[in-house]
């Protein structure tokens, strides 16, 4: 029997799970827009350092999580960031907290956990997908440069929810329920420091009306040991100030910084690097754990269908898959 060409829009990690899922039992064609694989699971090489600008770690709580995850826990790729965790607050007090859960981490950055499933795959990178055109069971991709891929017999969108309701020829229900999700954005301070300097912690929860993380990139494992922190901004502050102009973002963040590590200015190394990320969590997600449309043959999943976090993402990938097995009549 044939099987079935399946579409997959985005190699996050929802996209390389789905992906994963369905090869044995579907021709999976995995396009991702950027040059590189990771999604929010993102990795960026500086010229010394490098800095998990997206995803800090992750936590993995469901069996089936851990499942998936066990190939690329015995190759190495996945591993425990044992740094303890702290809390910082706004009078730059520092607090250790007690661990809940082990904190997971890809090796040697975050984005190798998403290459890791995506490979067997063969994504096609630079690919943005901008259309898709056709019918239900003979859909075609339409790429920014022009390109017609396909057809597909069923595609799925694993595109942050705005950009999977501009994306796919929904029905109106399931089109206004990909629209009522709300996702925040987050802005991402990344700074090299010098060779010696050292921080007095590795990694904290900030209470601070701007600054919400502090990372040491270099405490994680099988990292470069230049000194390489991530600060992210307040979730809320962020989405806030989302269009505000990139020079007072970072001025902001450099002067909250000043208060919270008052040495800092003395250890910075090269100029810092901020990034602006547009959807990094959901603040209302879509309530069920992916959507799938039988008769349209779209479907799409991610972390925005159940909450905002790397295992998230694979939840929803997952179940999506079980479903979409189904469709196809294929037991899971
Ligand atoms: C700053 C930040 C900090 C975070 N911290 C944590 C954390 O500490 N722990 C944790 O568990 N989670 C964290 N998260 C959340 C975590 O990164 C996400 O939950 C998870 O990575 C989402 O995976 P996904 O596959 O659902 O989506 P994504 O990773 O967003 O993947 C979607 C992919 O679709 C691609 N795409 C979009 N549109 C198109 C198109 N038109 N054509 C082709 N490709 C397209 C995108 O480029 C992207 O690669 C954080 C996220 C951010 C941004």
């Amino acid at each position: 029997m044939m099987k079935p060409e399946i579409a997959i829009i985005g190699a996050g990690l929802a996209g390389v799970a789905l992906a994963t899922r369905l090869a044995p039992h579907a021709e999976i064609t995995l396009v991702e827009k950027s040059r590189g694989l990771g999604g929010r699971m993102a990795t960026r090489r500086g010229e010394s350092a490098g800095f998990d600008h997206g995803a800090q770690y992750f936590t993995i709580r469901h069996p089936a999580f851990h499942d998936f995850l066990e190939p690329a826990m015995e190759r190495g790729v996945v591993e425990v960031w044992d740094a303890p965790l702290h809390r910082l607050n706004a009078a730059a007090k520092l607090e250790k907290l007690e661990d809940r859960s082990p904190r997971f981490v890809a090796n040697p950055g975050m984005n190798a956990l998403v290459r890791f499933f995506a490979e067997p795959h063969k994504p096609r990178l630079n690919t943005k997908i901008v259309g898709v055109e056709g019918k239900p069971g003979h859909w075609g991709l339409r790429t920014e440069d022009d390109q017609r891929l396909g057809p597909f017999a069923w595609i799925v969108s694993t595109a942050p929810a705005p950009q999977t309701a501009d994306l796919l020829p929904l029905a109106p229900d399931d089109a206004a329920a990909v629209r009522s999700v709300e996702m925040h954005g987050c802005f991402t301070l990344m700074i090299a420091l010098g060779e010696a300097s050292s921080l007095p912690f590795s990694a904290a929860q900030v209470e601070h009306p701007v600054i919400g993380w502090i990372g040491a990139n270099h405490s994680k494992p099988e990292r470069a040991s230049t000194p390489a922190l991530v600060v992210h901004a307040r979730n809320d502050w962020s989405q806030e100030h989302l269009e505000a102009p990139l020079p007072w973002v970072e001025a902001q963040m450099m002067q909250a910084l000043a208060t919270l590590l008052p040495d800092l200015a003395d250890l910075i190394a090269a100029t810092p690097v901020l990034h602006r990320w547009k959807y990094a969590s959901t603040a209302t997600p879509l309530g069920s754990p992916f959507l799938l449309d039988p008769n349209r043959h779209l479907a799409a999943c991610g972390d925005w269908c159940i909450g905002n976090r790397v295992e998230a993402a694979f939840q929803s990938a997952d179940a999506l898959a079980a479903s979409l097995l189904t469709q196809l009549e294929i037991e899971p």
